[in-house]
């Protein structure tokens, strides 16, 4: 399969090969890592190995990675476990949670059925225009009952990297739950939770060329959450369910890779991020990048773009079947295919019509230098074709009589 349209990596990322012949050999060890036979064994060694290599990546001890089906089980985990723990050490008091506004729904919704079902208060933060959350509007925020706090460590769709470390300073000083979603970040750019300072961290392996269904939430040493999953007793107790053995070795075998491999990516993607503005100003003068100005403060693999008077669905849709490119649009799909602003823009204060005309575009691994060329011409292509047909006919059809 020719990967040169696809840009669309951060929605999800290929399996690298290196992953794929880790879980067909890790597939072969069939034994229940809960047995007691000699059979487990190599099944435990596995597992070993992937806890490692997930660990190196985003600089924790074994004891603090749990292995979960991905990103939505870890955020859903990390908000309900802390939150269900301060309710059982000091019940009847309501919590109040402080949330960016800029979070995957796997947050929003967390937070909106924390507020429905248990009554606890929440703060919702907008973003600057460029998708930064202040440390000021999170201290502005806190309230003597505040004890979660949640702000992603790099957003899906602007890219706009947050002063995590800065929060976590303020949170740790109050003794607030601090979680990071870091779905995006993890393998993308150098994540050190110990450095960074949060309690809990998420992350996905689909996001850095590993399986679909498999991630894992850093949990502080120290740091108290009840489980999501009861029964079983396997992840130290903390979550039910027989292990993913071949996935999570998989995602172990990608983890090895993103590490090894992480600073010359960067270098790269970057690279030909700048190459993509840079050919795009020239091609459509009118265009506009959403997200920080300040490259350091985005994921060097993002790039959101704006083409004013052209809808990014119709633009998306060109370069879907003219040219076989795949990017996201700026605005949210639902699963039942009904179209909604993306929240992310509305929180940056982009206007209607702004979140509107927005694609995201995202560089990835199997990204070449010609790729960037094929793109460039293509929406420059797709746009003119727009602008044609939104002519007015009256401009298009001069008579002559
Ligand atoms: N958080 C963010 C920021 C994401 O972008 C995604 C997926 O797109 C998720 C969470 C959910 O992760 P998963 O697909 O592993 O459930």
């Amino acid at each position: 399969m020719s990967l040169q349209g696809y840009f669309d990596y951060n929605a999800t990322t290929p399996v690298c090969s290196e992953a794929i012949n880790a879980f067909v050999s890790a597939a072969k060890s069939f034994a229940n890592p809960s047995s007691n036979y000699g059979l487990v064994k190599p099944v435990g060694n596995l597992l070993a190995e992937a806890r490692e290599h997930v660990c190196r990546l985003i600089g924790c001890a074994i004891d603090e990675l749990f292995f979960t089906s991905g990103g939505t089980e870890s955020n859903n985990w990390a908000l309900k476990g802390a939150f269900l723990h301060e309710l059982s050490a000091s019940p009847g008091k309501p919590a109040h949670i402080i949330v960016s506004a800029l979070e995957h729904s796997s947050i929003l919704e967390v937070v909106n059925y924390l507020e429905r079902a248990f009554g606890c208060e929440v703060s919702r933060l907008d973003p600057d225009r460029e998708g930064v959350i202040s440390v000021e509007s999170v201290r502005a925020a806190l309230r003597p009952n505040t004890r979660i706090v949640s702000v992603m460590l790099a957003n899906n769709e602007v890219g706009s990297i947050q002063p995590i470390s800065d929060i976590a300073r303020l949170t740790r000083s109050r003794n607030i739950h601090f979680h990071v979603d870091g779905v995006q970040a993890v393998g993308k750019i150098r994540v050190d939770v110990g450095m960074l300072g949060m309690d809990t961290l998420s992350f996905s392996g689909h996001k850095f060329y590993g399986p679909k269904g498999c991630g894992g939430l850093y949990v502080r040493r120290g740091v108290k959450l009840e489980p999501l999953m009861h029964g079983g007793g396997q992840e130290r107790g903390y979550r039910g369910g027989t292990e993913a053995v071949a996935m999570i070795f998989a995602m172990g075998a990608a983890a090895k890779l993103a590490d090894e491999q992480l600073d010359q990516n960067l270098q790269r993607f970057a690279t030909y991020t700048h190459l993509l503005r840079q050919q795009l100003v020239q091609k459509i003068p009118s265009i506009i990048f959403n997200g920080p100005q300040n490259l350091s403060m985005q994921v060097p693999n993002t790039v959101s773009i704006c083409v004013p008077g052209i809808r990014a669905e119709a633009l998306a849709a060109i370069l879907d079947n003219l040219n076989g490119i795949q990017v996201s649009l700026g605005s949210a799909c639902s699963n039942n295919k009904t179209m909604s602003l993306s929240h992310v823009l509305v929180s940056m204060g982009l206007s209607d019509e702004e979140v509107k005309s927005t694609l995201r575009v995202s560089v990835g691994l199997y990204t070449q230098e010609a790729d960037i060329h094929f793109f460039t011409d293509a929406v420059a292509n797709a746009v003119s074709i727009l602008n044609r047909i939104s002519k007015p006919v009256s401009e298009d059809h001069v008579l002559t009589t």
